[in-house]
């Protein structure tokens, strides 16, 4: 009997994982995306998508299901679903491993000031006008409209569902991986003075940090929050390996 793998997705890793154990006779994997994006990429599992309505609704998933291990694949500021997923495993004693992708560490000659949210990176720009490039998810544009003297130019696969938006703003619709004399043609282009990006990690959004550098400007960084995790995984094989390991529940 193939072991049932739920996987939090919505993210690189998580669609690495999925090719990795497409066909995969050992294994019946489904891939649970929130629903963020409307158009997202082709996988080679099955999918769900949205909410599995809070802690409560995931352990009647993982029970309905009959899932033998969970794999929480999602973005390392997606806090709320792994904390769900940590609550819903520990409650039902399914198994569950995490990949976490590991942070940007800072260079000698980064300009990085690291504010703990989106509102402290809004703070952060000051109070002079500034040209600023934002580069986060496109729920949190709307909380920049609090320091609405700078100008802002905001890439974003999709548009923020907010209405209330910084009143110079323009948007940028684009999906990386984006590539590095790119991102320095585009903040010379715009003559940005500030980027603001989170600590994402991983190579496909770490150009616009290179060329930050190159250019000297500086970014404001928005911290990682804590993300509660259950058997970390360094890597993709090493979550495949791990999956490989187990037994199906109940076998
Ligand atoms: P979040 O704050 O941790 O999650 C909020 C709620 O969204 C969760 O409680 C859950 O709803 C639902 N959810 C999140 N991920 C889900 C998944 N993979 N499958 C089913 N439901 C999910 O996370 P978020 O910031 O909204 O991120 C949502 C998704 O976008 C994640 O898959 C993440 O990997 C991806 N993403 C996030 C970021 C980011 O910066 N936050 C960036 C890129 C991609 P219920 O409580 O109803 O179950």
């Amino acid at each position: 009997m193939p072991l049932r793998v739920l996987i939090l997705g919505g993210t690189t890793e998580a669609s690495a994982l999925a090719r990795q154990i497409a066909g995969d006779a050992r294994l019946a994997p489904v891939l649970s995306l929130a629903g963020r994006t409307t158009n997202p990429q082709p996988q080679p599992i099955p999918t769900r998508t949205g909410g599995f309505g809070g802690i409560e609704g995931l352990v009647r998933f993982l029970g309905d299901d009959k899932v033998d291990a969970v794999v929480d694949a999602t973005h390392p500021y997606a806090d709320q679903m792994s904390a769900h997923a940590v609550a819903a495993c520990r409650e039902t004693g399914v198994p569950l491993a995490s990949l976490v992708r590991p942070e940007w560490q800072r260079h000698a000659d980064d300009r990085w000031h690291v504010v703990a949210d989106a509102e402290a990176a809004a703070r952060a720009l000051g109070a002079e006008p500034r040209r600023v490039f934002l580069s986060l998810g496109r729920q949190e544009v709307h909380v920049f409209a609090s320091a609405p003297q700078h100008h802002y130019l905001a890439r974003l696969i999709e548009r923020p569902e907010q209405t209330k938006l910084p009143p110079d703003l323009r948007l940028l619709q684009a999906r990386g991986p984006f590539d590095r004399a790119d991102e320095e043609r585009l903040l010379r282009a715009e003559r940005i003075d500030v980027v603001v990006s989170k600590n994402a990690g991983g190579t496909a959004t770490y150009a616009k940090i290179e060329a930050a550098r190159a250019l000297g400007l500086p970014v404001v960084m928005i911290a990682r929050p804590h993300k509660p995790a259950g058997v970390a995984m360094a890597d993709v094989d090493a979550c495949v390996a791990w999956l490989h390991g187990l037994a199906p529940r109940g076998v």
